[in-house]
């Protein structure tokens, strides 16, 4: 496979044809053995073509999560299924962005962020005492609320940001790479004749598939998302959407919306997070399948907030 177009005309059953498939997965014992420095495994992320890792079960179990003193989150534990998407929904400030960053270690880079309790991915412990956290973000990608493109890269230089970092050198393996992403990402004919242009040039919502192509060059075995549509215009969100309905079939994908018909739309299951006072942490109320959830929720505060009474 090249970086010129195949036959010029958008097609997106040939451009989901490349998406890493969930039946390519074979090797994840050695995925997961990778959080580990030194494990033995090769970190570099794998080259095009080779086996996908495959996407990964979250089992998390009384999850309190601190900035300093102030304890933003409390007793948290959650089952995520793989190949499913999960929506977090609640009022703002009661955890739920705090909640997802602790999914891949990236609650720890805040000046004082910790956490108590366990988060396994695939069974293992994400905080063990041997895993590299960098190894956890390349298994946990993410995607932030806004589009966030490396603003002096190209398209192209972008999407194989990760890869570079983690010691790809090959041209024809990133060449590859930056395709298959760029079609995963639904984003491959609309950029195909401009890779070399820098990233910014996109609009809003093409940054945005720019930034989730980016997240999964490498591979991974989940995909945080963190409001991606709250920056972007119906017609954007509607097409993100989308991708994520397909995302779901080789990805664990947790999202993140204030959004409710969103997270009636995307997800299988949603987990309703609540806070009893300002000051207060947050606490999961109530999981279950997203139609439960919308329709016949166990809690009456989960009620009460899907039917507007707060919130
Ligand atoms: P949500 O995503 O549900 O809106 P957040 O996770 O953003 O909620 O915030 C949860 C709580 O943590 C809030 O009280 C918020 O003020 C606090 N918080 C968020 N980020 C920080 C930070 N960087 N430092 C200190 N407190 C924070």
């Amino acid at each position: 496979m090249t970086l010129t177009a195949e036959d010029g005309r958008p097609d997106r059953r040939s451009a989901r044809g490349s998406r890493p498939s969930p039946t390519d997965t074979v090797c994840v014992s050695d995925a997961i053995s990778d959080l580990v420095p030194n494990s033995g495994s090769d970190s570099v992320p794998q080259p095009a073509g080779k086996q996908p890792p495959m996407a990964q079960r979250i089992d998390v179990s009384n999850l309190n999560v601190y900035y300093g003193s102030f304890k933003a989150v409390e007793d948290v534990g959650m089952h995520i299924e793989p190949k499913s998407v999960t929506a977090f929904i609640g009022p703002s400030g009661c955890g739920k962005s705090t909640f997802l960053r602790t999914l891949n270690r990236m609650h720890e880079v805040i000046p004082g962020g910790r956490v108590e309790g366990k988060v396994e991915l695939g069974g293992r412990d994400l905080y063990g005492k041997d895993v590299d956290p960098v190894a956890v973000r390349r298994y946990v990608g993410m995607v932030f609320q806004r589009p966030n493109p490396f603003p002096t890269m190209s398209i192209f230089d972008n999407v194989a940001a990760g890869l570079r970092l983690g010691g790809m050198k090959n041209k024809k393996q990133l060449e590859e790479a930056a395709e298959r992403s760029l079609k995963g990402a639904n984003l491959w004919e609309e950029v195909k004749d401009r890779l070399s242009k820098p990233g910014a040039g996109l609009s809003g919502g093409q940054q945005q598939r720019l930034c989730i192509a980016r997240a999964i060059a490498v591979q991974p075995q989940v995909l945080l998302m963190d409001e991606p549509c709250s920056a972007l215009d119906p017609i954007s969100t509607l097409a993100i959407e989308d991708l994520i309905e397909e995302l779901k079939a080789s990805y664990t994908i947790v999202i993140v919306t204030h959004n409710m018909q969103q997270a009636a739309r995307v997800s299988d299951r949603t987990a309703f997070f609540n806070l009893a006072a300002v000051g207060k942490p947050g606490r999961l109320i109530e999981m279950d399948t997203t139609e439960k959830i919308f329709s016949n929720p166990t809690e009456k505060a989960t009620e009460d907030y899907i039917s507007g009474r707060f919130g």
